[in-house]
């Protein structure tokens, strides 16, 4: 990979300005792992402060609406992110599909709605436990990659994809490191064919129950260019140790 690891907390709803002290704490630490990329992705509240307290690591947001502007009451558009000091967003999380009802082309508007913004973008997708017993995990994978990958101009510069089976998120539980290495092959290969040779450097991230004492196996897994984590985001000490094993395992 020649990209440095990635490593992005996913805070959900979670935070009041409190938290900023986990920020700057994450903050400082980056200084000293340098081999590393991170971010944070506090709610939209914390999205200014946050920008402010932290100088080294990334900030972004968990979710935009695809238009610039206009009557959407309680939305926030990717140049109103990129305005509070925003780089990235995250879209298509499955709770966003779960909660929401977010569809593939949904999904799909929100990243080119965000690139268009000068926004990066964390594009996840995952299959649920049912879909995987049933053997169509890379199936259903594959149907969310064609669906809602951004296309255009330099789209591919733009994205990361973060693979979240359903069933890993705040579960404790993790798919076997030869079911991650599988399925993180098998979304090169369907980026490739979708974007070309370009599609090599795109970064595809694990997500689901990443914590400190699992985090050195996972980076070991085949394609796995770093991590998004939510619940072990939340305080620096657990989130410094994901960030530590991304440091020593995945040389960028
Ligand atoms: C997530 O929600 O993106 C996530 C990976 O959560 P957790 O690390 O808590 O499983």
């Amino acid at each position: 990979m020649a990209q440095r690891p990635y490593v992005v907390g996913n805070w959900k709803m979670h935070g009041t300005r409190a938290m900023l002290a986990e920020a700057r704490a994450i903050d400082r630490a980056a200084e000293r792992l340098i081999k590393v990329q991170v971010a944070l992705a506090p709610p939209y509240t914390l999205i200014h402060a946050t920008r402010n307290e932290a100088v080294l690591i990334g900030v972004g947001a968990q979710d935009c609406h695809p238009a610039d502007g206009g009557a959407h009451t309680g939305d926030i558009s990717a140049a109103m992110l990129k305005d509070a000091g925003a780089g990235f967003v995250i879209v298509g999380h499955s709770e966003r599909r779960a909660d929401h009802g977010e569809t593939d082309a949904d999904v799909k508007a929100k990243a080119e709605g965000a690139i268009a913004a000068g926004l990066e973008v964390i594009l996840c997708v995952g299959e649920s436990e049912a879909q995987r017993d049933a053997g169509e995990a890379e199936k259903v994978v594959a149907r969310q990659l064609e669906g809602s990958l951004p296309q255009g101009e330099n789209a591919a510069e733009k994205v990361t994809v973060a693979y979240e089976p359903v069933w890993a998120i705040g579960t404790g539980r993790t798919p076997s490191i030869d079911d991650i290495g599988a399925m993180h092959r098998a979304i090169r290969k369907k980026l490739v064919s979708i974007y070309g040779e370009g599609a090599g450097e795109i970064r595809i991230l694990y997500g689901g129950s990443v914590k400190a004492e699992n985090a050195a196996e996972i980076f070991e897994a085949d394609e796995v260019g770093g991590a998004l984590v939510g619940g072990a985001s939340l305080t620096a000490e657990s989130f410094l140790g994901i960030i530590a094993a991304a440091a020593e395992g995945l040389q960028g």
